[in-house]
């Protein structure tokens, strides 16, 4: 008899985003004249660039001819990818990387998923709440985060982050062994300064914590003194994994590929105490699970480096910080306490009153047509918020926008 890895039931069967499509298509079902603009699921819009398009012609070429085909590659990477990223991503910031610590991936979900294989089953871990969905989640899936109470798990220490504090937790009171950070954060859109980020490297180092530290976002970031690696902090190779996406950097949703760096400095202690070398165990791992990312999307993201390329990635960013600029200045002229959308894709909005994320969600949704993410989705500290993200166009932005004060000005009336 095969027994099932029970920890699986213990995850609530509805994923937050099913949860909306359900709520609007009975909406769509029961308005069939309205049309429904969403501002929620965090999916880019805007086509691939074109030094990037060109990348993937070109790589499909070389496919067409024996000399140049390509099979299986290294799994943690071709190295022309590897040492573009060296060269573009960390050595402007002082960051010097050995080309051993970069592991090419097929995104950050993955990498933020799997890291936890390569550490026991009863470590306890700690993250920011609210929280991107996946850190948890992969971690119930091993028995780790214990059974769910009240929407919390009973072995997972959440770190509330909210207004009062500006969305940046206080350092815990206590040991934690393995600490998930994301800046800038997915679902608040808040970030943190250098100064901050230091004193979470200094509590791993003295705690001997481990920080798995996503920087999915850190191509969003305007202001020059906020931190895109963790590496940028001193002494945090020795605590930190860092996980990179061209996802949001690129529009890479659909092509699939980022980087994770696991600096060889790091280590993780056996029960008698010896250090092991996180490092190689992760090349074991990916060799062993993982089959690389295609080479053509490995081409892709190289393209990404070019000076075309640079530029033409950083002008859709702006295209899409400019909506973030628009949502901001709208929702707050509104009246609507806003955070976020600064340096990052999503404005993280208070609920009037006593509002709850869903009831908001339902208002925003039957009042004015519009689509966000109720905060309570990514943890308890998001209730009372949501989420509103800038990936949209131009026009639906606009669109949006124009609703919602359509709506609010009626609601007042
Ligand atoms: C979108 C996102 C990712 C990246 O996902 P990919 O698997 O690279 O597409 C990682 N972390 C967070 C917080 C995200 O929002």
């Amino acid at each position: 008899m095969a027994l099932v890895n029970e920890h699986f039931l213990k995850l609530p069967n509805n994923y937050l985003f099913a949860d909306i499509a359900k709520k609007v298509n009975a909406f769509k079902v029961t308005h069939p004249k309205s049309d429904v603009i969403s501002l929620g699921i965090g999916d880019v819009t805007q086509p691939l660039c074109p030094a990037v398009i060109e990348a993937i012609h070109r790589a499909a070429d070389e496919m067409a001819t024996a000399q140049s085909f390509r099979g299986y590659g290294p799994e943690q990477g071709y190295d022309f990818l590897r040492e573009a990223i060296l060269k573009n991503d960390f050595l402007p910031r002082g960051i010097h990387l050995d080309i051993d610590e970069i592991f090419i991936n097929d995104g950050a979900k993955s990498d933020t998923g799997n890291i936890q294989e390569l550490i026991r089953w009863d470590n306890s871990i700690g993250v920011t709440d609210p929280i991107y969905p996946v850190y948890i989640d992969s971690n119930v899936m091993i028995g780790r985060a214990g059974v769910q109470q009240d929407g919390r798990w009973t072995n997972v220490e959440y770190m509330p982050c909210n207004s009062e504090n500006g969305f940046i937790p206080d350092l815990p009171d206590r040991r934690i062994d393995v600490i998930y950070l994301c800046f800038p954060n997915n679902p608040t859109g808040t970030v943190v300064t250098k100064q901050e980020l230091r004193k979470w490297v200094n509590y791993a180092l003295k705690n001997d914590t481990l920080i798995f530290f996503d920087a999915a976002y850190q191509a969003y970031i305007q202001d020059p003194d906020i931190p895109h690696s963790i590496y940028e902090i001193r002494g945090a190779r020795k605590c930190a994994i860092e996980f990179h996406s061209y996802s949001k950097t690129a529009g890479f949703t659909g092509v699939r590929c980022g980087y994770t760096i696991v600096p060889k400095e790091l280590t993780a202690a056996t029960l008698q105490g010896e250090r092991i070398a996180l490092n190689p165990l992760w090349l074991r791992r990916q060799s062993t699970k993982f089959n690389g990312t295609s080479y053509i999307s490995q081409r892709a993201a190289e393209a990404i480096y070019t000076p075309e390329g640079r530029e033409q990635v950083r002008a859709t960013i702006s295209y899409y910080m400019q909506n973030a600029k628009k949502m901001l200045s709208v929702l707050r002229n509104l009246g609507y306490e806003c955070y976020g959308g600064e340096n990052a894709p999503y404005i993280w909005m208070r609920t009037p009153g006593n509002t709850t994320s869903w009831q908001f969600f339902e208002q925003l949704l039957y009042g004015a047509n519009v689509v966000c993410t109720p905060g309570v989705g990514f943890g308890p500290s998001g209730e009372g918020y949501v989420r509103f993200t800038a990936f949209g166009s131009h026009e639906d932005t606009d669109e949006a926008l124009e609703r919602i004060r359509k709506w609010e000005v009626n609601e007042k009336k």
